[in-house]
Parts: structure tokens; C-alpha cells; sequence
């Protein structure tokens, strides 16, 4: 798939990209099944989703330990899921009041399909999220633009991405619908840190904010966050929460660790907690094993 080469410094992690693929193949259905198609007859209604057809999104979030916990009676534990992002779909289905051209605000246009670079990272307080998008072609724009219609593509674009700052440049940040992130040119940031940052930013010099900042993201730091969602089971199906709510230092908060106290931490974790036998499967091995290299 096209994501993998053309984004190197987004996430290339197969497991996530793969979350991705399955949220993309659920709107794509639910949306086909919402729209009438282009060479419908005129006048044709667009018909309504059936009832048992869940409405999710579009912010989705991957299942947690919990999910497995429920589902399995000996949970299979693998590490990797934990590092899952959360993805949030700028997708016309959920914010149909997208479709005008962001630049000349014509509806003379087409939702031609999700964006080929793939999802963009999004920063979080809490965590670090992933956003995907459609890409918009403006028609009115293509004639001026559009080297196939006699324009000059020096001049200017037709063809915009929902998850790139092009696209929302001429509009306020108070226009923009609820739940999308606030994309920025080299970055994208959640709702939630942006009105934080709005809060903080008077009261606080730049150097002062992203001291708060840094803090607050330090959950950004999958390592042990993943590790709060873990439990484990022991021969007798007994589960024992391994580090409740992600490794706390006495009682106060995450502490950023260095790359040599995440290792010895992570090595000692994952000793102590195989001396007491079966409690990780195989796959979590090979897991600590790439984790190891990663440290
Ligand atoms: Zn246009």
C-alpha cells in the first residue's frame, strides 16, 4: 500500500496501519450505503442504513485490554496493540458541510477519495492520535489549475486533502466542526491540547508552555502507558493487574525516563514477570525482544 512509502516520518507500524485499513473499509461501506452514485437517475434519495449497521465514528478508538479481557478467557497478551493510536476520520459522511471548495467555496465539486500519503500523527494531551482525510477536487479551480484543462498548476491547487492546513486556512478555528483536529502545516494538534494552548498561552511564555507541554504529553510515552492496559493470568486464570493505571512513581505521575532506565525498567519488568511462568505469550516475547531493539 501506497501509505507505507510515502509518509516515512509518520507511523510506519504495520499493526496500526492495519487499524487504519479496517476503519477505512467500515466508512467506505457505511458511506456507499448512505450516497446516492453519481450515475444514479436525477432526483434519486439516498437510501438509509440499516438499523443493525452501527453508526461509529469518526473518532475511533481501538479496542482495549478490556475488549480482550471480556473475549477471552485466558487472554493472549500482545503488547503491540497497546500502542495503538486512536484515528480520527475527516470523512464527508460524518461533516457533509465539507463539500464546498475550501479555496473558492464552489460545490462544483468531487469527493474523489482518502488521501494516497496516509494518516497524519496528531499531537494529544493525553495521547498521541492519528487523523486520516479525503481528498476534495474543486472543478471550477481545475480549469484554472488543472494542466489537463488548460491551466496552470503553478498558479494554484484543485485538489485538497481534508487533514492538510491548506484546507482550512480560510476558515476561523470557532468554523470548524467539532472533534477536528487543528491542522497546521508541519503539525496537527487534537482540539482539546489547542484550546489548551489558547488558555495557557497568555499567562505563559512560549519556553514556559512547552515546559507544560512536555508534561503533560509525557504519556505520549507508549512504553508503560500500553502496560496499564495489561493484565495477566496466571496457570490457575487468576489476573492480576500488572501496573495499574501505567507505571506510577509513587503516586505522582509518569516520570520521563531515560533510554538506558527504560531498558533496565522494561528488562527487569519483563524478568520478573516470566519467572512466574506462562504469563506471556509467545508473541509478547518477540514484542519485548523489538521493544528491546527500540529502547
Ligand atoms: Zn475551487
Amino acid at each position: 500500500m501506497s501509505w507505507k512509502v510515502s509518509h516515512s516520518d509518520q507511523t510506519q507500524n504495520e499493526v496500526q496501519l492495519t487499524w487504519n485499513v479496517h476503519v477505512v473499509e467500515y466508512v467506505n461501506n457505511i458511506y456507499r450505503r448512505t450516497t446516492v452514485h453519481v450515475n444514479s437517475s436525477k432526483g434519486t434519495v439516498a437510501d438509509s442504513l440499516p438499523k443493525d449497521i452501527l453508526i461509529l465514528g469518526p473518532h475511533f478508538v481501538p479496542p482495549s485490554y478490556l475488549h480482550v479481557e471480556k473475549w477471552q478467557k485466558c487472554p493472549a497478551i500482545e503488547p503491540m496493540t497497546g500502542y495503538l493510536k486512536p484515528l480520527i476520520v475527516v470523512h464527508p459522511f460524518y461533516y457533509p458541510g465539507l463539500t464546498k471548495c475550501p479555496q473558492c467555496d464552489s460545490i462544483n465539486v468531487k469527493w474523489d477519495s482518502w488521501t494516497t500519503k496516509g494518516h497524519r500523527e496528531v499531537h494529544g494531551i493525553r495521547q498521541e492520535e492519528c487523523t486520516l482525510g479525503m481528498q476534495l477536487r474543486c472543478k471550477d479551480c481545475e480549469m484554472h489549475f488543472g494542466k489537463g484543462k488548460g491551466g496552470d498548476p503553478t498558479k494554484g491547487k484543485y485538489c485538497f486533502a481534508t487533514t492538510n492546513a491548506l484546507f482550512w486556512e480560510r476558515r476561523e478555528a470557532w468554523e470548524m466542526p467539532c472533534g477536528i483536529p487543528y491542522f497546521l502545516k508541519r503539525c496537527a494538534l487534537t482540539r482539546e491540547l489547542f484550546d489548551m494552548i489558547i488558555e495557557l498561552r497568555p499567562s505563559s511564555t512560549s519556553a514556559g508552555l512547552a515546559e507544560n507541554i512536555k508534561w503533560i504529553c509525557i504519556s505520549v510515552d507508549n512504553t508503560f502507558w500500553s502496560a496499564g492496559k495489561a493484565s495477566i493470568a496466571d496457570s490457575k486464570k487468576k489476573q492480576t493487574k500488572v501496573w495499574k493505571g501505567g507505571m506510577m512513581m509513587d503516586g505522582k505521575g509518569a516520570e520521563y525516563w531515560s533510554k538506558e532506565e527504560q531498558a533496565v525498567k522494561l528488562e527487569a519488568a519483563f524478568e520478573k514477570w516470566s519467572r512466574k511462568g506462562g504469563v506471556w505469550s509467545v508473541a509478547a516475547a518477540q514484542v519485548y525482544a523489538d521493544q528491546m531493539n527500540h529502547v
